[in-house]
Order: structure tokens, then sequence, then C-alpha cells
């Protein structure tokens, strides 16, 4: 095997798949390094990818040639678009997915890669020669050397897994942690701090009674993640609902001092929109119940995943909670669910570009940075792997905007302000979230990655033609005059009950709230454009014209000063009139722009000015 690569990526989880593939596109010589390589795409908890905030940056990741839509595509059991009936805004997708499938189909994506290698082998070092990276060592000893590399290492450093008093160490259930590389990083001083997620216990689906629980099926015809995916041909499957009850709160408030959490053996913050079971039960004293779903694993098992009831109460506990609810009095679990603790390491250690900044070319993606999702997590992957191979080629780091996309907020949000929780995406995190939707991640984006070198042929050509159509389409619908006291004119009017006192387009029409694209078309008896995607992101366009345009005068306003350098030799003491604590703030973090510093918590509106003035000064 060849030991010199350009990249090496360390996690074959959902940041360094991402991570492995950006690199591996660009063509320079990578190699994703990962404990099983049978593990690469695992998902440790659901088997579902996407939904509010989170669809938003699979599209994203999507839109930039990234793996995790067309995985998901090729592995959904049930797909819906989330929030449907309200604005694009936050109209967001979620797939159960097929746990087995899923797996495959991101192997499958990564071995297509022609610069990408795979190899099996647990990191336990980084290779240092002098102060500088050189790449990793093996657990065995084996030494693998490149310049970049990218830790994606999930919840596997000093990972520590609870169940009641019972506790041990591992990287999520079934898999060994990383304490070697854990302890590396703590003696090489990086800021290291501890973080908390949890897991349900998971049920046979033959011992749950379906004829007594609602059903819940996927949208017809299943609405697909990526811009290149025509069709889901996978068997779609139903989720199910149930309801924690009085009953269930009993046993939990009854057992709350065995839990781990509650029980004193975790101190670690967990992620709050994401509560354990306890957490729910304490923080929501007043509710009698809680919406459970109970969600197939996959087509060929009979795995059941009960979404709502993550917990690290003993064994025997779980057992009697998840037999209290309706439809599981003869529940048999399969897995009993817990909490695992790990380390993360501080991101505001890292430049927007995810790269440290006390070590240059090493970049960190994912769980490690504290966040808590596989969408956050490919989200990150991405342009790490992106910034460690153009690196590797001498070219500059490349980040979305705030305004520009979710994965710019989402990075920028932690190298600015950190976190004292796992951070997950939400829809209200972006400022300028009408213009980051779902529909038009593609338009945001695909230009961008292809001038990177991340968009091929395929995906580059699909994307123009929609444009095209998109314009046909806005053309034609402008071209088209409906004059008073015609036909069509009286069928508009039949439908809205007002007569048209002028000539109007129907691109006008479609403007007007009283109007979608197809029943438009339907009553001028038109025919309808047949794209369907391109169909959805004209009638956005045309609907939301107004705010995105305001929108824009905003962004346009703040790009006065948001993308202003601030020089890295900057001497904060130097700055007259700064508070010692925002000069402390600033000091440590070292911001790369004066938009980077205004969002750092704590620095005023009064500051950035100061340094405005003195940036403009030196400059
Ligand atoms: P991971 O998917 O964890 O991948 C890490 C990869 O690194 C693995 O392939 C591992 O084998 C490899 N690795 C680690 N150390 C080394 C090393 N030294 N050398 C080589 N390879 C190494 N997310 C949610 O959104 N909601 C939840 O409710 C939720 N609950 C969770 C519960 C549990 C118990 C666990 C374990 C995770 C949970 N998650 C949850 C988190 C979700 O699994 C992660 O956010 C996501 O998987 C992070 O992706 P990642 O790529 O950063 O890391």
């Amino acid at each position: 095997m060849q030991n010199q690569f350009d990249v090496i990526v360390v996690g074959g989880g959902h940041a360094g798949t991402e991570a492995a593939a950006a690199a591996a596109r660009l063509g320079v010589r990578t190699l994703l390094l990962t404990q099983n390589l049978d593990t690469i795409g695992q998902m440790s908890c659901n088997p579902a990818i996407g939904g509010i905030g989170k669809g938003h940056l699979v599209k994203e990741v999507d839109a930039l040639g990234g793996i995790m839509a067309l995985a998901i595509d090729q592995a959904g059991i049930q797909f819906r678009t989330l929030n449907a009936s309200k604005g694009p805004a936050v109209r967001a997708t979620r797939a159960q997915a097929d746990r087995g499938l899923y797996k495959c189909a991101v192997r499958r994506l990564l071995e297509d890669l022609p610069a990408l290698q795979l190899f099996q082998g647990m990191v336990g070092d980084l290779l240092m020669e002098g102060d500088a990276l050189a790449g990793v060592v093996l657990e065995t000893g084996l030494v693998l050397r490149a310049p970049q590399v990218v830790l994606t290492t999930g919840t596997f450093l000093g990972g520590r897994v609870h169940m009641g008093d019972q506790n041990y160490a591992a990287g999520r259930a079934g898999d060994p942690p990383s304490n070697a590389l854990a302890q590396r990083l703590r003696a090489m001083a990086f800021p290291v701090a501890r973080l908390k997620t949890g897991t349900p216990p998971r049920i046979d689906g033959r011992s749950i009674d379906y004829s007594v629980l609602e059903a819940q099926p996927g949208d017809t015809p299943p609405p697909a993640f990526s811009f290149m995916t025509q069709r889901i041909a996978v068997p779609q499957r139903a989720c199910h609902i149930t309801h924690t009850n009085i009953r269930t709160h009993e046993i939990i408030a009854a057992n709350l001092h065995q839990s781990a959490m509650y029980g004193g053996h975790i101190q670690s913050v967990g992620p709050r929109y994401c509560p354990s079971i306890e957490d729910k039960v304490v923080r929501f004293a007043a509710k009698n119940s809680h919406q459970i779903f109970l969600e197939p694993e996959g087509l060929d098992t009979h795995e059941v995943y009960p979404n709502g009831i993550s917990t690290s109460l003993p064994f025997t506990v779980q057992v009697e909670l998840v037999r209290s609810m309706r439809g599981l009095e003869n529940a048999v679990l399969l897995r009993p669910g817990y909490a695992i603790e790990y380390d993360y390491l501080d991101p505001r250690d890292l430049h927007l570009s995810l790269e440290s900044q006390r070590l240059p070319g090493l970049f960190c993606a994912g769980q490690i940075n504290g966040t808590t999702g596989y969408e956050e997590a490919a989200a990150q992957g991405l342009p790490a792997g992106l910034t460690a191979a153009r690196r590797a080629r001498d070219l500059a780091a490349w980040t979305p905007g705030r305004h520009e996309a979710y994965l710019g907020v989402m990075v920028d949000d932690l190298v600015t302000r950190g976190l004292d929780e796992p951070y997950r995406m939400f829809t209200s995190r972006a400022e300028y979230r009408l213009q980051l939707r779902e529909d038009n991640a593609d338009l945001r984006l695909t230009p961008h990655g292809r001038a990177l070198g991340l968009v091929n042929d395929v995906r580059w050509t699909a994307f123009s033609t929609k444009q095209d159509i998109v314009q046909a389409e806005r053309r034609r619908l402008a071209g088209l005059r409906i004059h008073p006291g015609s036909a069509s004119a009286g069928r508009i009017a039949a439908k809205t009950e007002q007569p048209l006192s002028r000539d109007v387009s129907a691109l006008e029409l479609l403007r007007r709230p009283d109007w979608d694209y197809v029943s438009l078309l339907n009553a001028l008896e038109l025919p309808l454009c047949t794209d369907a995607q391109a169909r959805e992101q004209l009638e956005i366009e045309c609907k939301y014209a107004g705010y995105v345009a305001r929108q824009h005068d905003e962004i346009t306003r703040a790009a006065r000063w948001e993308g202003t350098d601030i020089p890295a030799d900057m001497d904060y003491a130097a700055v007259r009139g700064l508070s010692a604590e925002v000069l402390q703030r600033l000091a440590r973090q070292r911001p790369q722009t004066i938009g980077l510093a205004s969002r750092i918590p704590g620095v005023t509106p009064a500051a950035i000015s100061l340094l405005l003035i003195h940036v403009k000064r030196r400059g």
C-alpha cells in the first residue's frame, strides 16, 4: 500500500464520507481511514435523514455534488415533505432509511471515485515533523503521510456508554472507543470538552400490535432529496404512532434516580432539542403524553426504532416503560437504549474553513466539532474535505456566506459562538431564510460547486437544462396576455370572483395569492411544463420575488463591512476604546473578518465601529 497522500480523512461516518468524496472529486490523492470498513455510512441512532433545517443541509450538500442525498434516495423507505402547507422557506424533506441499504449506497458512491482509497485502521496519533502536521499513525504503528488531515471521529473520542449505573468505554454500542487519539489531542492542548447524546431501545416489530395504532404513510409520489433523482424506486413503508401515558411517566419518575443522567453518572450536556424521555417527563411535567413514532429500520428486518424514547435508564425499566404504551404491551426489545458521553473540540479554535488555528493542515468536521446529526456532519465534511484538497493545490479555502447557505450559517455559528449544548440546525438560525430554501439549493450552490470542481458534467448538464426550462417557462407565461372579456379572462374571473379590469400576463397572475401554477395553467387551458422541479422553482420565485428582493437589499447593506478582513497579526490592545472583556474575546478568537467579529457573543456594535475605524486606518 502506498503511504503518501494529499489528504487523509479519519472516520467513515457522515462527515468523513463527504470529506473524502469532496477531496477525491477534486482529483487529489485521498485516503479514507476508518476503524471498520463495514461501518462506513453507519447511522448510529435514528434511521432517518432530513427534517426541518436538516433537509436544507442535505439539499445543499447535494447541490455541491455530495453523496448524502443520492444515498438516501437509494435507501429511503418513507419520504415526506414536512410543513407542506407552510411557506417554502420552512418546507423540508425527511426520509426513513433502510439502514443496510443506506450503508451500501454510501460505500458504492465512494468506490466510484478513482482518487479515493479506503483503508481499515484505528488512528492513535497525529504524525508531527517539528511543529508541522505530516500525517497520522495507526494504533498498529503504521505511518500514513499527508500534509492535510481531516478528523471526523464522531462520538468515538473518549466515548463512554451509560445505561443506569453501568458504563463502559465505547464509540457507540458495538464499536470500541478512540481513546489513544483522544489522549493525544488532550496532551497537545487542543480545547477538549464533553457532550452527551442518547438513543432508544429497539423493538421486534413482530411483537407490536399494529392493529390498534395509527399508521402514517409517506407522501405519494415520494419527494426525492437529490436534484439528480428522477424517481424513488425503493418500496415504501408506513410508520406507526403510539403515545406515552400517565403510567409510562409514573414508571420513569419512580426510577429517575436510576437513570445515568439523573443518578449523577453523567455531567455533560445533551441535545436540548432531542431530549431523553426522562428529560421530557421532568421538563414538561404538566404533559401526560408524548407522541412516539414507530419507525421501521428496513425492508428485510422486523426491527423498529421508537422515535422519542431515547433513554439511559436501566434495561429492566426500559422494558417496563415500553410495554406501558398502547400497541407495545407485549413488546420484545432487541437492543437496549443508552446514553453516550464523548470528547469534542471547541470549534472556536477553527477558521471558517474548519481548519485548526493552532495546527495548520488539521481540519475537523462533524460531531467532533460539537454538532449533532448526520446532516450537520455531512455539511461540515464536504467543505472541510474540499478545502483540504484545495490546500494540496495551493488554492484558497472556500466557505459559503450566511446569506448563501445553511452550511455557511452553521460553520459561522460554530466558529464565532461555539456551543454549550450539541448544535443542531434549525431554519430559525438563518437571518436570510427566505432565500435559503430547499427548492433553490441548486441555484444557490451548483454554480459554485462547478467552479470548485465538485460538480461533474452530468450534474452540470442537468442543472443547466433545468434553468433553461425555468427561463423558457417564465418567458412563455410573461408573453401570454389575458385580455378582459376573453374566454380565458372569464375562466379566471369564475375562480377569483373578480373580473379582470386590465390586460395581464399569466406570469403576473401567478404572483397573486389566488393561484398556484397548476390551477392557473388549467384555468387558462394551457399545457403544463413537464419538469416538476422547474415548475416549483418558477412558482416560488414568482410568489416571493418581493420579499426576496428586500432581503437581497439587506444582504447588500451588510456586505459593506461583513467581508472586511482583519489582519492576522492584529493587535487588539491597540484599538482605542475597546472594553477589557471585548478585547479578551477578540484576542482569544482572532476572527478573520469584521462580520465574524460582530457575531462573537459579547462583542457590541460599538466595539465593531471602533474596530472598523482601526482596521481602515491601518489598511
Ligand atoms: P460518526 O457518524 O460517529 O462517525 C465517526 C467515524 O469515525 C466512525 O466511522 C468511526 O469508526 C470512525 N473513527 C472514530 N475514531 C477513529 C479513529 N481513531 N481512527 C479511525 N476511525 C475512527 N444525532 C441526532 O441528530 N439525533 C440524535 O438523537 C442522535 N442520537 C445519537 C445517539 C447515539 C447513541 C449516538 C452514538 C449518536 C447519536 N446521534 C444523534 C449523533 C449522530 O450519530 C452523529 O451526529 C453523526 O453520526 C455524526 O457524524 P460524524 O461523521 O461526525 O461521526
